[in-house]
């Protein structure tokens, strides 16, 4: 822990950092976590191991936290904890807002409990930095599920570009797997590059969509369908039954396209009718899911996906410590804002300007 939380916590208890969270509740709140020491890895790991929700909580806030002390104790206890975790049938959701996406995790969500499995929810959504609202946010939809002791459900962490959210949502992951979670819903919204990120996270993706005449099919972007091991047409009840059978045939045509990708059973990915209101086809799609990834098991393919992601992870953790280090770097930082307004200007190219900040960081000027 930095010295100066030591020196300070002695003359400010947290106490009176609630008294002046009156004042100003998020100050209070953003200065009380700035003085609560870092958690010790060790006992936090056994009580998580135990699915203490609490012990939880507080480790995903840790690998949330953008302290450096923090951040040691986090990757600790991420080492602790490295022969409990990738037991899990890992998730991914997406779906345009208004599909239905919380009402068919409430739904999905409390059938799998129901069958015996602890599910946890969990979100990467980057639009909640800029809008400070966020997917799984409000819960209204999903009050069974809060309640349910066999589910824990997590919102997107706030305030981070998407590869933040990202990075912690997977380290998230690691840590439900730790606590004793058999099946991890990731959920997200088509908002840039999060569906790829999410994706690259889990095993399985499914993609929610409502049902709609045939040129729905062209506002669902391309690179999203390859994606998806699941096309779930939700709102398959009432008058919407027809319409739903009607877009899952459209869906079914389309998917035939690109039916090439290794690693994929035969029939994969397919499209089917669903109603998180119902109920109708959630059984259903479970078993879907279960058969693609026992599957993807069987035949060595998930393992290599896992081993995929991570090399990719790797290579961005890096690419993202690079940038970091670099923005922290005050040679660097005074030669990027120089080297901008000269880009700026027209007088050097981003290309030259470029390499002169990096040679500034590196030290090679
Ligand atoms: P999200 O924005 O994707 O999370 O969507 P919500 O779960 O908030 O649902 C959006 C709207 O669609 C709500 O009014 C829901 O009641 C409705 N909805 C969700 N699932 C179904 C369904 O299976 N059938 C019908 N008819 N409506 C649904």
């Amino acid at each position: 822990m930095a010295p100066r939380f030591v020196s300070a916590r002695r003359e400010v208890s947290l106490g009176d950092l609630r008294t002046l969270g009156d004042v100003s509740n998020s100050l209070g709140d953003a200065l009380a976590d700035a003085m609560r020491p870092a958690p010790e890895p060790q006992p936090l790991a056994d009580r998580l191991r135990q699915g203490e929700r609490r012990a939880l909580s507080q480790a995903i806030t840790l690998v949330e936290s953008r302290r450096a002390d923090d951040r040691v104790a986090a990757e600790r206890l991420l080492e602790i904890l490295r022969d409990d975790v990738g037991g899990a049938r890992r998730i991914g959701l997406t779906g345009a807002p208004g599909v239905g996406k919380s009402s068919f995790i409430e739904r999905f969500g409390g059938l799998l409990t129901g069958a015996g499995e602890k599910v946890a929810v969990l979100a990467v959504d980057p639009s909640s930095a800029r809008t400070g609202g966020s997917i799984l946010g409000d819960k209204t939809r999903m009050e069974r599920l809060t309640r349910d002791p066999n589910a824990y459900i997590r919102p997107s962490p706030a305030g981070a570009a998407l590869g933040g959210v990202a990075r912690r949502t997977r380290e998230a992951i690691l840590l439900c797997e730790a606590a004793g979670y058999g099946v991890i819903l990731v959920e997200t919204v088509g908002v840039g590059q999060s569906e790829t990120m999410v994706a690259d996270m889990t095993d399985l993706f499914v993609l929610l969509i409502a049902p709609a005449g045939g040129d729905e099919l062209q506002g669902v972007k391309r690179g999203v369908m390859e994606l998806a091991d699941l096309i779930l047409v939700n709102k398959a009840d009432g008058d919407l039954a027809g319409p739903a059978r009607a877009t899952v045939s459209d869906y079914a045509g389309a998917l035939r396209l690109i039916r090439s990708r290794p690693g994929d059973p035969e029939g994969c990915p397919s499209a089917m009718p669903v109603s998180a209101h119902t109920g109708e086809g959630l059984e259903e799609a479970w078993r879907r899911l279960g058969e693609i990834d026992a599957w993807r098991a069987a035949e060595g393919w998930r393992a290599g996906k896992r081993r995929e992601q991570a090399a990719r992870w790797l290579r961005y953790a890096i690419e993202r410590g690079l940038v970091e280090a670099f923005d922290q770097d005050a040679a660097a930082r005074a030669a990027y804002q120089r080297l901008s307004k000269e880009v700026d200007a027209g007088e050097v190219t981003p290309e030259v300007a470029a390499s002169r900040a990096l040679r500034a960081f590196l030290g090679k000027s």
